[in-house]
């Protein structure tokens, strides 16, 4: 059994980024980084955007493991047992390591539809995109089901490229929960001249293979065909292996402000652990936790404040924002070019709880010291705080 200081179970992007927060205090520790995929770590918010547009494949891949001396890469490497008292790992195929720290990095995994389609496709890792690429050459008419940040980005991007895209959502509209109503009016006007028809305000119960497609049936009895369905419900974290090791698990890992699990040698973090209680499921959250991570493994002792933030691109749209988007809370509209270009506040008795950038960039950093700075804000003094600089737009 070969013996490391550190071990990283999961090949993400918060793993990635641990390597590198390991390596700023400690640069000769062993690191095992074991992913059960059986490619590299890379990025993964490319896999329902860019990657079906402009970005190249050879583009997405991270690269701590290769950059950093002392550091090996496992793939198809299941991690399946942790003995925490003998502090060892076991793997699907019988391999073990044995650690000093270990960091649990596993991510989350999408909700599955009843019915076992087979063409029935998931968008979360590089191999489910690569089937995906596959299967959708000889597809038209396309599924896509949910209205999360996967089915938005998957509908927007497949009906770029052509497909007759269907797009199903439990919700009666698009983005009403997010958007105020005149920029959620503008998206999805935008997804209607792109020809995507909307299914709205019908759960898919089942999806079901036919013989050259899917069929999806609907709670209403209504049924939706499509040659293929490429489904993003909602992802879970995968803290299966954390719960059958005894690790403090609650939908999530939970760890305390070191980052540190029920387990004194084991830490979590990026999707599967619960920060402040609550899982946190985007990239600077991943990379900023799992880099915070590497380093209090490596002994900085620092607590864990960061303020994320979350982007997506839809179209010739591509947005940024931090906090508590949501149209529950007062809403004040900052625009530039109305529902173009501008910036979402949303406010809880006058705190600034939530900023939307909407084609508006790098404006992350100001929107953070809004929503921390305590203070109350009359609608009319939040005109203006965030704009584009001169040829950002
Ligand atoms: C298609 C897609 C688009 C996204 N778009 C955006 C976006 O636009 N903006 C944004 O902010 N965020 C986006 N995200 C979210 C972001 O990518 C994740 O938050 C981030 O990747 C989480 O990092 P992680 O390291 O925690 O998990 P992951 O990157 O998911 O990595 C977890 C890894 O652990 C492996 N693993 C799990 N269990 C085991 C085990 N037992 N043994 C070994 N390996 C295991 C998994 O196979 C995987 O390789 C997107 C995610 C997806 C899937």
């Amino acid at each position: 059994m070969q013996e490391f200081e550190y071990v990283i179970i999961g090949g993400g992007m918060a793993a990635d980024a641990a390597v590198g927060g390991i390596r700023r205090r400690d640069k000769t520790g062993e690191i095992l980084v074991a992913s059960e995929e059986s490619f590299p770590p890379y990025q993964r918010p490319p896999l329902s955007k860019k990657l079906w547009l402009d970005m190249r494949l050879e583009d997405v891949w991270l690269g701590a493991w290769q950059k950093y001396a002392h550091t090996q890469l496992f793939l198809n490497a299941e991690a399946t047992r942790i003995e925490t008292a003998a502090r060892t790992v076991t793997f699907a195929d019988g391999r073990q390591a044995g650690y000093q720290k270990l960091l649990l990095a596993t991510g989350a995994q999408a909700r599955r539809l009843p019915g076992g389609a087979q063409r029935a496709f998931y968008v979360g890792t590089m191999g489910e995109h690569l089937r995906l690429w596959q299967a959708v050459q000889k597809a038209r008419r396309v599924l896509v089901a949910g209205s999360g940040f996967i089915g938005a980005e998957m509908a927007a991007a497949l009906s770029q490229k052509g497909h007759e895209v269907v797009w199903s959502m439990l919700e009666p509209a698009p983005f009403a929960h997010f958007l105020p109503p005149g920029l959620a009016q503008r998206v999805t006007a935008e997804y209607a001249q792109h020809g995507v028809i909307l299914s709205p305000g019908d759960a898919i119960q089942e999806l079901q293979d036919t013989g050259s497609g899917v069929v999806a049936r609907l709670q209403s009895g209504k049924t939706l065909e499509a040659d293929l369905a490429v489904v993003g419900i909602g992802v879970e974290p995968r803290d299966g292996l954390a719960r059958a090791s005894g690790l403090k698990t609650s939908s999530g890992v939970v760890v305390d402000e070191f980052l540190r699990t029920s387990d004194p040698n084991i830490w979590a973090a990026g999707d599967v652990a619960l920060t402040h209680g609550r899982a946190m499921m985007h990239e600077d959250h991943a990379v900023t936790q799992g880099r915070a991570a590497g380093q209090n493994m490596a002994g900085a002792g620092k607590p864990y404040q960061h303020l994320s933030f979350y982007y997506s691109d839809l179209y010739h749209f591509g947005y940024e924002a931090m906090g508590e988007c949501s149209t529950a809370h007062e809403v004040v509209e900052d625009w530039v070019i109305p529902n173009e270009e501008g910036v979402v506040y949303y406010l809880d008795q006058g705190h600034v709880v939530g900023v939307l950038d909407w084609n508006v960039w790098d404006g992350m950093s100001k929107a953070e010291g809004l929503i921390t700075s305590g203070r109350r804000f009359a609608p009319d003094e939040l005109v203006g705080q965030i704009r584009n600089q001169e040829g950002d737009s």
